[in-house]
């Protein structure tokens, strides 16, 4: 099956930050895939924009070079690769500084979308807005995009939300979170609500805990400082973790419609109680094998930050009172894996006197490798003998089942900044949220600070600190296995 790709408007669109590591490895490539797909526009064009001093032919080069490492050579065609670099221009701008704007205002055209893609440190998110607005290039239509981290606790979110919201109303502000341009995370959506099969099944009285895994083998090496000043819990839990978490526990929105799907999510976070001391565990990972640790990572031999962190999270409304979230996320761990767990409760009364092969259904939907979703059902053991249960998946990947090649698949970037362009923000985090996610994040945070508490060490390449096991089975539970 072929992916049917519907062209954008035409648009203009401005990189802010357009030589850093963001538009290299993500925005630009992923513009050229969406223009090899026939989805961008001929007219529509890219300018990049920082404040190295480069000929929009040095520009050229440098994003061919940006393609040449982060396309798939079978992607690669260098006839589309002519024509795309034919619609890239750039323009040498500081943020903070005068010089360059009335040239970027000379390169914008008359009516198409204007977007402009903040890809720069949030320090400089104001600085932009304002000139973008005092030179007269950001009209009532344009939009802008923001970078994850949005603050780095409440008050720092709400100046930012304040920045912004003196230049732009909230419908021009598109914030990132790029877990919410997965695939298998929209089709969480479409599972949900486009089935009746779980729809009734959702809920405490049927399920009896969510597991919601992000384990990364990557370290923290070559940002080190910078994470060292967020840790597991702002750098994940805070936003695409709580991202999964609403998609997972919210209501159904009266209509797929961006506001409607965002009022659903943010009466989640609202719902979200303070979690207990004793339900967070927190790691830190050691060196495997000669290799440096996290302390020697960030460079910070002192460190109390973490790089693996487990919670155990209730929701306090109707639908969820007695049902937790475990939810864990770590660097340097055994396996790159993503995943959300549903675990469904026993059958209220087994008709079968041998009932040791039983175990519980569980929903898997796997976001990272191989997207797709199993469901871990009860049958009989085939061969004679009696009544013997065994449990087996009914597994669907989706690059299987729709007959397209993961390459084929728009990556998270591609997808949302085509959003954008149409003008769509039911996968972008309205100000509300990021708010109300802090304003439950900041207390725990605190929490730990006041206590004087220190991750715990775990191995590299492990499943993380001992207590996290603890924090399952402690509840008669336990972590599915993080394998690939
Ligand atoms: P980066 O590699 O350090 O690039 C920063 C970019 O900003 C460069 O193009 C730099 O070019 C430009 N810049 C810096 N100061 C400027 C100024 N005063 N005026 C105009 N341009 C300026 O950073 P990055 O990794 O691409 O990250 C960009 C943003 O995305 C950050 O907010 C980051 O947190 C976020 N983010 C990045 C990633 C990632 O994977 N890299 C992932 C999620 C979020 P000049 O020095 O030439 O000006």
């Amino acid at each position: 099956m072929v992916s049917r790709v519907i062209p954008v408007d035409s648009f203009d669109l401005v990189v802010f930050g357009g030589t850093g590591d963001l538009a290299r490895r993500k925005i630009l490539p992923g513009l050229y895939r969406r223009f090899l797909a026939g989805q961008m526009t001929a007219e529509s064009r890219i300018i990049g924009a920082a404040r190295a001093d480069l000929t929009e032919e040095a520009y050229r080069a440098m994003v061919g070079e940006a393609i040449d490492e982060f396309v798939p050579k079978d992607r690669r065609d260098a006839a589309v690769i002519a024509e795309f670099l034919a619609r890239i221009g750039y323009v040498s701008i500081d943020a903070k500084g005068s010089a360059g704007w009335d040239v970027l205002r000379d390169k914008m055209r008359p009516n198409v979308v204007r977007a402009f893609y903040f890809s720069v440190a949030p320090a400089l998110f104001g600085d932009i807005a304002e000139r973008l607005h005092s030179n007269q290039i950001a009209d009532a239509w344009s939009r802008i995009v923001v970078e994850k981290p949005f603050g780095r606790d409440l008050a720092s979110a709400k100046a930012l939300n304040a920045v912004l919201a003196s230049h732009f109303n909230e419908g021009q502000i598109y914030r990132i979170d790029h877990y919410l341009g997965k695939e298998t995370v929209q089709n969480l959506m479409a599972v949900r609500f486009a089935n009746i099969l779980f729809e009734p099944l959702w809920k405490s009285e049927y399920i009896d805990h969510v597991q919601i895994t992000v384990a990364e083998t990557v370290d923290v090496s070559g940002r080190g400082a910078y994470y060292d000043k967020s840790g597991a819990m702002r750098d994940m839990v805070q936003n695409h973790m709580m991202q999964l978490l609403c998609l997972i526990a919210m209501e159904p929105p009266y209509h797929f419609d961006p506001d409607a799907v965002r009022d659903e999510k943010l009466k989640v976070i609202r719902a979200l109680e303070p979690v207990k001391p004793e339900d967070i565990v927190r790691g830190q990972y050691l060196g495997a094998k000669g290799e440096a640790g996290y302390v020697q990572h960030s460079e910070n031999p002192a460190s109390r930050t973490e790089s693996y962190i487990a919670l155990k999270v209730n929701i306090a409304n109707w639908r969820w009172k007695g049902t937790p979230f475990y939810l864990r996320t770590g660097k340097k761990m055994r396996a790159r894996a993503s995943e959300i767990a549903i675990t469904f409760k026993e059958p209220p009364h087994s008709i079968f006197d041998d009932a040791k092969g039983w175990k519980e259904n569980v929903l898997v939907i796997r976001l990272q490798p191989n997207e797709g979703m199993e469901l871990m059902m009860m049958i009989k053991e085939p061969g004679p003998g009696g009544m013997r249960l065994m449990q087996v998946p009914l597994d669907m990947a989706f690059a299987d089942a729709l007959g397209v090649e993961a390459e084929d698949v728009p990556d998270a970037y591609e997808r949302l900044i085509m959003d954008v362009i149409r003008g769509n923000q039911t996968l972008f985090m309205r100000g509300d949220e990021v708010e109300a996610a802090w304003a439950w994040t900041d207390p725990i945070i605190q929490g730990w600070e006041a206590r004087g508490e220190r991750p715990q060490s775990y191995d590299a390449g492990s499943s993380g600190p001992e207590d996290a096991l603890m924090l399952m089975h402690r509840d008669g539970r336990r972590w599915r296995e993080i394998k690939e």
